[in-house]
């Protein structure tokens, strides 16, 4: 598992554009989040097919990186893992009522309850597995999404400590999620951390003892050590983009980059000055020059916001995306002395220390964060897997 990205070039014969997936830099970024994490286990986040990276492989890399726990939204997405035979400790925290939980807790699969509904279900499936949930109570400090807040919470509290005594479930976990976590100095982070304390006040006067206690995601696992706990769920960082990005890049966290995206130019051309370029002729270019056109578009998951902004790297050159992002492609205006030809590289989405541009690049092109630009990447490109096991 030590590959790295295809020099110079990676695109299959037959492919217009595709996906690598560096899982070597997914083992080592979690390796290093691990590091910092000290005594604190390493839960790395899979879900949303591994922000785009792919769950099953990226669920195996972290783990070979010392994660020890995974996480995802959909209870679907943590079956799944089962169903590749992925046998860890697994999270799952976003269902809606009829949500299959018998089929989850048979897969051995911890339950996140924010309602006593929930609760109630999962107490419901627990009678019919025989035996008790594994479940993680779950606190709203703040946030204001998911989680229960104030005498819903007391309510919750009080009717897992009723059913942990009924052998129902098994209280494993307590955990919340932050608001601002990207700004480590912002003053509900610390408030949140306090409720936090108070919820975990809460479950002890309960004579709950859960074993895990997690509140930190990405950004508070590389920024704020103080809410570490027993467990940290990275999601962002383990694939090595910045969650903290006006803070510092991949490299100066000692994380790297496991997605690129490149593709291939399919035609070269030479265009008279005033040539507009594309739907709607948003681009109009100024002098005689040389149009390139990339087999990508918004199907593919180019944001359409990216036209004339997107930043790519043709034939070792930077250029941006010139005109209207079209669904299945777009134009660059690669300059008047431009001498490639169709078939030269496109690195449209690479590694900072390799000098491309990154998906951190086309979010602050787009107004987006580059969570979104790596999860988007469309079903249509074929992702390669790098350092992959047997
Ligand atoms: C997505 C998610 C994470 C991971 O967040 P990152 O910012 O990607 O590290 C952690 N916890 C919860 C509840 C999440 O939804």
């Amino acid at each position: 598992m030590d590959t790295d990205f295809a020099r110079p070039f990676p695109l299959p014969a037959g492919t217009s554009a595709c996906v690598e997936i560096d899982l070597g830099a997914i083992r080592d970024n979690t390796a290093e989040l691990k590091r910092l994490a000290g005594s604190a286990e390493v839960m790395a986040v899979v879900k949303a097919d591994g922000y785009g990276h792919g769950a099953v492989p990226s669920a195996r890399a972290a783990l070979a990186g010392g994660a020890t726990w995974l996480g995802v939204a959909q209870l679907d997405e943590a079956l799944a893992l089962r169903e590749a035979g992925i046998d860890t400790p697994l999270l799952t925290w976003l269902y809606v009522p009829g949500a299959d939980f018998t089929a989850a807790l048979r897969a051995g699969i911890d339950v996140t309850v924010s309602s006593t509904w929930a609760l109630d279900a999962v107490c419901r499936a627990a009678a019919e597995t025989g035996e008790p949930a594994r479940v993680h109570l779950k606190v709203d400090t703040g946030l204001s999404r998911n989680g229960a807040v104030g005498q819903d919470w007391v309510d919750l509290v009080r009717a897992a400590a009723a059913a942990e005594a009924d052998e129902s479930v098994d209280v494993i976990g307590v955990w919340s999620h932050f608001v601002y976590a990207d700004e480590p100095q912002h003053p509900t982070v610390r408030r949140q951390q306090e409720r936090f304390e108070d919820a975990l006040r809460d479950v002890d006067r309960a004579g709950l003892r859960p074993v895990v206690r997690h509140l930190a995601n990405s950004a508070a696992t590389l920024t704020n050590p103080a809410v570490h706990y027993d467990l940290v769920r990275p999601g962002l960082a383990v694939y090595g983009q910045s969650p903290v990005p006006q803070l510092g890049g991949p490299t100066a966290y000692g994380l790297r980059e496991a997605m690129r995206v490149t593709s291939a130019l399919a035609l070269v051309k030479r265009v008279p000055a005033g040539t507009g370029l594309s739907y709607g002729h948003q681009y109009t270019t100024d002098r005689e020059t040389v149009i390139g056109l990339v087999p990508m578009g918004y199907a593919d998951g180019i944001p359409r916001a990216a036209t004339n902004v997107g930043p790519v790297q043709v034939g070792g050159q930077r250029a941006t995306v010139s005109g209207r992002v079209c669904m299945d492609q777009f134009v660059v205006d690669l300059g008047p002395s431009y001498a490639g030809a169709a078939g030269d590289p496109v690195v449209v989405i690479g590694r900072e220390a390799d000098g491309e541009p990154t998906a951190q690049d086309w979010a602050a092109a787009t107004g987006t964060i580059n969570y979104e630009i790596v999860t988007r990447m469309g079903p249509r490109l074929p992702r390669i897997l790098l350092g992959e096991r047997d």
